[in-house]
């Protein structure tokens, strides 16, 4: 009889963990991984890329250091569409494959809830490639001070005040002495600008821990405009709600990071989604299709308690894929297949390499502490994922010094 075939799309950290775990149970399964690159990039990182920080090799590996080619196949391909009902995939290059068992972990694009503009004119942070834009794009501008004296050449503004904007400011704010050094260009004229829609910043933490980092941020030079809805933006400028009348800042560089839906293929492939996420059921698969599993960033798990659901983050992707060998397994044998639960370790927002701020297993944190706890939960992941190989070459071991 011939082997049951299980499709894993995205090598992200929802589809490589489940990859990994699966792999370790030697299920006698046939394994397709379907990934657009050949290698897996940490997208928790992708703000130190962004801010020239550090180099795309420092948070990137090799798909093929976790793929076992005994029982797994690796296609580095784009997924085009799901086709549920007919149980294949279509790729960009590779045309159609069939699966038996499918999980779904093709990860997030940037939001834009449609505001005029964002999408031409706004720098999104969601892979290498764009992640590497912003950096190429901060340096093109400062360059081009030199040329023109126009003072919007160094005016950033970052959209939003989320963790991934507030990480980036940490980052970018951390690496302007050296752009001022290599550029030659007058820091007092540089503007760093961040705009939220809402009233109130990093909500989640106690206002005392908030304080704490969003003024080691104003100390750097950030401006933080808050309550102050984004309306349009155009190549040089952000338009945004004061009040009842609408202000603007001039940038040449516009950073988008007002949030994340999931991929557009769940919507393409017809899965009741919202925002590209899709509602699971407890044990991960999704309602009417139970040989699909939707794990990370394209999921929505609910939070019985609140009624919403949780935030997409790596930690729960981790351990969704972590679930999913389990259940996979189940599935397999003719058992039950389990419940996912989910405990966060707790939330650390980095400001830049040494700051941060967070909460982890009930205890707040500042500082350098919460820096290196930061990096330690990294490291550990990272470890379990992509093994020892990963973590001596991507580790982050300047805490120990
Ligand atoms: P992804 O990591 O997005 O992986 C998806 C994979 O699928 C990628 O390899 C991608 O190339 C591939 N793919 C996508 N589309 C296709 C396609 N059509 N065909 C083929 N392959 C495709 N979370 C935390 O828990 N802690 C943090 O500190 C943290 N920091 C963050 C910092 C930043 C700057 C950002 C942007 C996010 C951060 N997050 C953090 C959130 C976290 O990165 C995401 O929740 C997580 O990456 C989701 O994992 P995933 O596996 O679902 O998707
Ligand atoms: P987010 O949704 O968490 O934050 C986006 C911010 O943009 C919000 O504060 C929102 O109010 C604001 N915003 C939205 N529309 C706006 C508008 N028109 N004008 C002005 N402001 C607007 O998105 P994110 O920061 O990209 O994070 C995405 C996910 O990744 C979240 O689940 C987050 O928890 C996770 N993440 C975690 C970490 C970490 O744990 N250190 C770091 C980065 C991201």
């Amino acid at each position: 009889m011939s082997k049951e075939k299980v499709v894993i799309l995205g090598a992200g950290y929802a589809g490589l963990r489940s990859l990994k775990e699966i792999q370790k149970k030697n299920l006698n399964v046939d394994i397709t991984l379907v990934n657009k690159n050949d290698y897996h990039y940490e997208a928790t990182y992708l703000h130190e890329v962004a801010s020239g920080a550090q180099p795309p090799k420092k948070i990137c590996y090799p798909v093929k250091d976790v793929v076992d080619p005994k029982q797994t196949t690796f296609i580095q391909d784009t997924v085009e569409v799901i086709n549920k009902d007919q149980k294949t995939v279509t790729l960009a290059n590779n045309g159609d494959i069939d699966y038996d068992y499918l999980v779904v972990a093709l990860g997030f694009e940037s939001e834009t809830f449609g505001i005029k503009g964002a999408a031409e004119n706004g720098l999104e942070m969601v892979d290498i490639p764009s992640a590497l834009a912003i950096d190429r794009h901060i340096n093109e501008q400062f360059a081009k001070y030199n040329e023109t004296k126009d003072e919007s050449y160094l005016s950033i503004v970052v959209c939003g005040a989320g963790f991934t904007s507030i990480e980036f400011l940490g980052e970018i704010t951390d690496q302007l002495p050296r752009l001022v050094s290599q550029y030659q260009v007058p820091a007092d004229k540089i503007q760093l600008t961040c705009i939220e829609a809402m009233p109130t910043l990093l909500p989640m933490f106690p206002e005392k821990l908030t304080k704490y980092g969003i003024d080691k941020l104003v100390e750097r030079g950030v401006n933080f405009k808050i309550g102050a809805p984004i309306q349009e933006v155009t190549k040089d400028e952000v338009v945004y709600k004061a009040g009842d009348k609408n202000e603007s800042v001039k940038a040449k560089t516009i950073v988008w990071t007002t949030g994340v839906r999931g991929s557009s293929v769940i919507g393409r492939s017809g899965f009741d989604e919202r925002r590209g996420r899709v509602v699971v059921e407890k044990d991960l698969t999704i309602a009417g299709y139970p040989e699909i599993f939707m794990i990370g960033d394209v999921s929505a798990v609910m939070d019985e308690e609140i009624g919403r659901p949780i935030p997409g983050t790596a930690q729960l992707a981790l351990k969704q894929g972590d679930t999913v060998a389990e259940n996979l397994e189940a599935k397999l044998n003719g058992k039950e297949t389990k419940a996912f639960t989910f405990k966060s370790l707790g939330t650390v927002a980095s400001i830049g390499n040494k700051e941060a701020i967070g909460e982890v297993m009930g205890s707040y944190l500042k500082g350098y502490p919460a820096s290196a706890m930061k990096k330690v939960i990294a490291d550990r992941s990272l470890l379990k994922t992509g093994g020892v190989k990963a973590v001596v070459s991507k580790g982050r071991f300047d805490l120990y010094h």
